[in-house]
């Protein structure tokens, strides 16, 4: 039986940083079980850990707050998941088997939180109510662990409300946030004083092609090319090995470089791409928001008619705003993700044309239509596909800063067509 940190693909520093510090947090759990703590010792840690007390080795110790950096798909949330099965694990070491690493590998653990943000922001008042609850003491006698996916996209209120619970941790209250980086626009320079860093890097294709045969029953063939194709991306590489729709996708932003033949034929692709997006995305969050939906209104049905009905009828239309603002948020999300996959795919089509041209002694990152990048490569020469990767690249980055997805696609359509 593999133990929770075998699904952390290529990550072996990582990995023996989150075991050694799980270890020296079943100390900390040891230690407070023995004879009351000193009277010195005001929070209950060992002192090695927090550094009320001569330190021992800060850099192997538990500590309260952690962020998981590395670019998407690198395994940041899978991380903090299999460290906080660790915390909890019976045995100090994620076994994988006991109870504790069970339940939380399966999400339903009592004193594990996970958030997952929907719409483009966490906001103050989930923060707020987030903090509270992971202040209360654990009820299976270990630790509270709020593991935050994307903490990138806290509003500044709620980072604030964050930081304060960070700053003055509850005794037996782990944070475990999930970022791209540690760059201040990610996460505020104050919270990230407060945490120690764990860094993951891109997984090879190699290592990733492995992960999905043993564990998801993949072909070896199937594997090593849904590994390349997506470049890094573990999620993603495993939806293309299994989902024939996604790989239809795929399929139809590659055949884009091909088609584009004039202004016309440009503007059009980029119509396509953007529909593309707008029909997956609108897919992906319509079951969700249907079922949300015919929650809320079960719930208002049950409003009756006695005294305090009509105020809870007026509650009742602001719930149903709420609602629709979150479901609306999230549909643009899930919009941009959608888009951001197609372009990501797109420039591993001008990266691969650019290192033909070059002759680079690299392996394609789509096999596929390698044929098709180095006719890419004999027409446009290095500069030509440098040029068309650099649009792409250009798309993206004017999409993140908020720019209108429409007019960001059709400006780089008409470079990749002129280049
Ligand atoms: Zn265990």
């Amino acid at each position: 039986m593999p133990d929770v940190f075998a699904d952390l693909v290529g990550q072996d520093e990582a990995v023996d940083t989150l075991r050694r510090a799980a270890a020296s947090a079943a100390a900390v759990l040891r230690a407070a079980h023995a004879p009351a703590p000193a009277a010195d010792d005001p929070d209950g840690y060992a002192d090695e850990v927090d550094g009320d007390g001569p330190a021992v080795d800060p850099g192997a110790g538990m500590t309260h707050a952690w962020i998981f950096t590395g670019p998407p798909g690198s395994g940041r949330s899978v991380a903090a998941r299999a460290f906080a099965a660790a915390l909890q694990c019976a045995y100090g070491t994620g076994c994988g088997e006991c109870p504790g690493c069970h339940t939380t590998m399966t999400g339903t653990h009592a004193d594990v939180r996970l958030v997952v943000p929907e719409g483009l922001s966490i906001g103050v008042g989930e923060m707020r109510a987030l903090v509270l609850r992971a202040a209360s003491t654990p009820s299976g006698g270990r630790w509270q662990i709020v593991i935050i996916e994307d903490a990138d996209r806290l509003t500044e209120a709620a980072g604030n409300a964050l930081l304060k619970a960070v700053e003055e941790p509850p005794p037996r209250t782990v944070f475990l946030l999930c970022a791209p980086s540690t760059h201040p626009d990610d996460v505020s320079v104050t919270i990230r004083s407060r945490c120690r860093v764990v860094p993951l890097r891109q997984p090879p294709a190699g290592a990733v092609a492995e992960v999905l045969v043993r564990r998801d029953g993949i072909a070896p063939d199937v594997a090593q090319w849904a590994a390349a194709a997506a470049q890094g991306h573990v999620g993603r590489a495993r939806r293309l090995a299994r989902d024939p729709e996604a790989r239809q996708r795929r399929d139809a932003v590659l055949a884009v470089p091909r088609r584009l033949t004039g202004v016309g034929t440009a503007l059009d692709a980029a119509s396509a791409l953007i529909e593309a997006a707008e029909a997956e995305a609108e897919a992906s969050v319509a079951e969700a928001d249907a079922a949300e939906r015919a929650a809320l209104q079960t719930a208002l049905g049950a409003g009756g008619t006695g005294r305090g009905a009509a105020g809870a009828m007026r509650g009742a239309a602001g719930q149903l705003k709420d609602l629709e603002k979150r479901q609306k948020s999230r549909a643009t999300r899930a919009q941009r993700d959608a888009l951001d996959r197609a372009l990501v795919d797109l420039a591993g089509f001008y990266r691969d044309a650019l290192t033909m041209a070059l002759r680079a002694p690299v392996a394609p990152v789509h096999t596929d239509t390698a044929a098709m990048a180095e006719a890419g490569a004999q027409k446009w020469a290095a500069e030509g596909a440098l040029r068309r990767l650099e649009a792409v690249l250009e798309c993206r980055t004017a999409i993140e800063a908020n720019v209108k997805p429409r007019i960001a696609v059709e400006a780089m359509m008409l470079t990749l067509w002129k280049g």
